[in-house]
């Protein structure tokens, strides 16, 4: 028997997340597919939304030549930009769009580049990669100045866009509004598109809505109307009673209060499921939601089957995905889906879901 750990991915629920920020946004959608779609495999992700993306983003040159080398035609915007003189030259071969962010990458700009489409990023607040607003004329001239490089968009993020009448987000939009642009204004990441659509309307840049996981605090994924595009599951590989006062696992972080009967299940950290999940983190077993039990081991986790007696070796579980919302097993865990969803380790398998 192979191991039966795995991640079920389901490409319509990932074209329904795109056509859904294709909804919102009032301008072309560009995927993020950073951090291999996070952790959803961008050559999955690339090719599934192939035929309606707009394009694509991604951190680093070396994700956007992956994607080139899986046949993605469209434009790619790399958001880091060039580290080193050679990213330039790449840039070009591979006809990506690139980032400025920072002055000094257009000192390194080698000489007889072609054309490159290049975005200016503006720090409107995050505080962490773009041109402040003071200087952002004189690293327009120099884009201007520069034959190979042709702007085409003016790119800012936001930290607080997940909160509604946050101050925060209110002062980057103003901070933006602040000044005219010589082209199109790219704003919009998941959050914002569900909090403020409206306010750009040049390239949206959606991430984790496309892999169906909320981008707000406060409302579901379902309750936005997405779907999940992961199901990671694994199987009960053993079953065994213990008594009231017998504990379960590492550290006796779980003792039982009554006689409980519990199922080992191969999945651990050892494949991304969090070591800091806590007693009580839903699973979900042939359907019906048991409580984890005792801490995450490398390869297995236990879970209570005493309130579900039909489980048995074999049973199929869900960590999350469909039957358990991976927004709450993360709030759980006190992190977020993004950081789930790029911890699961090679060594689960992956399978396209069939209908
Ligand atoms: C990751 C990223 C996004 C996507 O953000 P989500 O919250 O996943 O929608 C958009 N823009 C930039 C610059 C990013 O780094």
């Amino acid at each position: 028997m192979t191991r039966p750990t795995h991640v079920t991915l389901y490409p319509d629920n990932l074209r329904h997340n795109y056509a859904l920020a294709k909804d919102r946004a009032k301008g072309p959608v560009w995927a993020v597919l950073k951090a291999d779609a996070y952790g959803h495999g961008a050559r999955f992700c690339a090719t599934e939304l192939a035929v309606m993306a707009d394009g694509f983003a991604v951190a680093c040159v070396d994700e956007a030549r992956a994607l080139r080398h899986f046949g993605i035609q469209q434009p790619i915007l790399v958001m880091q930009g060039a580290y080193r003189t050679s990213e330039w030259q790449d840039a070009e071969s591979l006809n990506l769009t690139m980032m400025v962010h920072h002055q000094d990458q257009l000192d390194f700009i080698p000489p007889q580049l072609g054309q490159i489409d290049v975005w200016l990023k503006v720090n409107s607040g995050m505080n962490r990669l773009g041109v402040n607003l003071d200087d952002v004329d004189r690293v327009l001239d120099l884009i201007d100045s520069h034959t190979s490089l042709n702007l085409t968009q003016v790119a800012s993020h936001f930290a607080t866009a997940d909160r509604h009448q946050d101050v925060l987000f209110r002062q980057q939009q103003a901070c933006m509004a602040s000044r005219s642009w010589p082209v199109q204004l790219s704003f919009c990441n998941s959050a914002a598109l569900f909090n403020a659509a409206d306010i750009a309307d040049g390239v949206s840049r959606p991430g984790i809505m496309l892999y169906g996981a909320s981008p707000l605090a406060n409302q579901s994924a379902g309750d936005l109307g997405l779907k999940p595009v992961m199901s990671l599951q694994s199987a009960i590989i053993s079953t065994h009673e213990v008594a009231v006062g017998e504990s379960i696992g590492y550290g006796q972080a779980w003792i039982a209060e009554r006689p409980t009967r519990v199922g080992v299940v191969a999945i651990g950290y050892g494949d991304g499921y969090p070591r800091s999940a806590p007693n009580g983190t839903p699973t979900s077993v042939d359907g019906v939601i048991c409580p984890l039990i005792g801490r995450v081991s490398m390869d297995m986790i236990t879970v209570d089957l005493t309130d579900h007696p039909q489980a048995r070796i074999g049973s199929q579980v869900e960590c999350w995905g469909v039957d358990v919302d991976v927004d709450q097993v993360a709030h759980l865990c006190q992190t977020i889906a993004y950081e789930l969803f790029c911890q699961i380790t090679p060594r689960v398998a992956r399978q396209v879901y069939q209908a």
